[in-house]
């Protein structure tokens, strides 16, 4: 035995061709339970294959694509939940509902089964970080009707953590929190731990000498964006690690011990698929690709060969912490309708974080996007440190030049200015065109 820490270490060790083995079982035992469901009923009908024909996984791959309009659309035409309950509504304990940022909001039902199984992702979220029972985990989150927020708390106490929930105080007040609790974990999206150093500065308050070891995000690429994860680190003097999961899918993705940028696919819970966007078709091995991934175990209301508009790219090399499951190198690399074509260049919002963070005189910025002639101009809002030597603007609008060979506009703007978020920070403006 190493020293990695393990939820299910049989499963998570497992043979390849047992892992399969398994899924499959896992998968025809989903299949039965779906009888309720009219929405896969349909979908199963239209390709013209039989819910009981399906045994492997293999057999799946026969079935089209759910996407997130299709849920949409599906609750708009048959409110409230859309007819994607496997059982009837009296099995249900738990609604929770999408942020909405992209449409109209998902609502997202659980039965107790179900939502067991998102205590069982969070386990792997866990104690894939090395957290144990002996840890205090405080959730700075609002609380609001997200489940990403309550399946991580509940998610602590499933593998025996005391467990804090933060929502309704200011900034200053969960940090006072933090420390008179002696809270060894901390969990919010990377965007809002650095705003936590941010208020600590300005009240005095010393957080590397804090209890906190670990800092686990999600929401954002963030923690796996070097230079945004090292901002983290040196801030917190904590480990940070990435996760990944969506409300109508689950906590898929979870990063180890070994620290090397890779999130593991949770493949004991959900089955994954990496697809070329534009084809649908498998993506080639070490190419660029978007996350497929239906579940496994969610039988309440499960999703199949859903799209997550994810972009990762699978490891290949095998993780040292010993896990057979397999990876994505540098977690979530963006959405595919994130990508930004500024001058002719491909550029994703994670690969400009990562500039900017390398930029310590930067505390926080926005960035304006007008379409003119087809591509993106990038203006930019920057509020820089008190003091910062040179001209901070000139210093960032340099950076891109080197790092990408592209001009943007760089504006400095007065601190405090910008806005600071809670959870997924929205830095990028669409403005109209000149
Ligand atoms: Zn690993």
């Amino acid at each position: 035995m190493n020293h990695f820490h393990y939820y299910d270490h049989k499963l998570e060790t497992l043979d390849r061709d047992r892992l399969r083995e398994l899924q499959n079982e896992k998968l025809r035992l989903l299949l039965r339970e779906m009888g309720g469901n009219e929405f896969y009923a349909e979908k199963f009908r239209a390709a013209g294959i039989r819910r009981e024909d399906v045994h492997c996984v293999e057999d799946l791959q026969t079935l089209p694509f759910t996407t997130k309009s299709d849920l949409v659309a599906e609750q708009a035409a048959h409110p409230p939940f859309g007819r994607l309950l496997s059982y009837p509504l009296s099995r249900y304990r738990y609604l929770h509902q999408t942020s909405g940022t992209t449409g109209r909001p998902l609502k997202w039902l659980d039965t107790q089964e179900s939502w067991d199984t998102w205590l069982r992702c969070w386990g792997y979220v866990y104690r894939g970080a090395g957290a144990t029972e002996d840890d205090i985990v405080y959730c700075a989150y609002s609380f609001g009707p997200y489940v990403s927020h309550w399946a991580a708390i509940e998610g602590a106490r499933g593998i025996g953590a005391l467990a804090i929930a933060g929502g309704g105080l200011s900034s200053e007040l969960r940090l006072r929190s933090i420390l008179e609790n002696n809270c060894t974990v901390l969990l919010c999206t990377p965007t809002y731990a650095l705003h936590l150093l941010e208020v600590a500065r300005r009240n005095s308050l010393d957080l590397r000498s804090s209890a906190v070891r670990i800092t686990i995000h999600a929401g954002e690429p963030g923690a796996s964006v070097p230079n945004v994860k090292r901002a983290i680190e040196e801030g917190w003097g904590a480990a940070c690690f990435d996760h990944a999961g969506a409300t109508e899918v689950g906590a898929w993705g979870f990063a180890c011990e070994a620290r090397n940028g890779a999130i593991h696919l949770n493949e004991t819970e959900f089955l994954f698929e990496v697809i070329e966007p534009a084809t649908g078709r498998p993506a080639r091995e070490g190419e660029r690709g978007e996350l497929v991934v239906s579940t496994l175990r969610r039988a309440g209301m499960p999703v199949l060969r859903y799209r997550t508009g994810d972009l990762v790219e699978l490891g290949t090399a095998h993780c040292t912490c010993g896990r057979t499951l397999a990876h994505i190198q540098g977690g979530v690399i963006g959405r595919a309708d994130d990508m930004l074509i500024v001058r002719g260049v491909n550029l994703y919002p994670s690969a400009i974080d990562n500039l900017i963070r390398s930029l310590p005189y930067v505390l926080e910025y926005e960035v304006e996007i007008r379409r003119l002639a087809g591509m993106d101009d990038l203006h930019f809002k920057i509020e820089a440190a008190r003091g910062s030597a040179g001209d901070p603007a000139q210093g960032v609008a340099d950076a891109f030049r080197a790092q990408f060979n592209i001009r943007i506009h760089v504006e400095r703007v007065a601190e405090g200015s910008l806005p600071r978020y809670e959870s997924k920070a929205r830095r990028y403006k669409r403005v109209p065109g000149a």
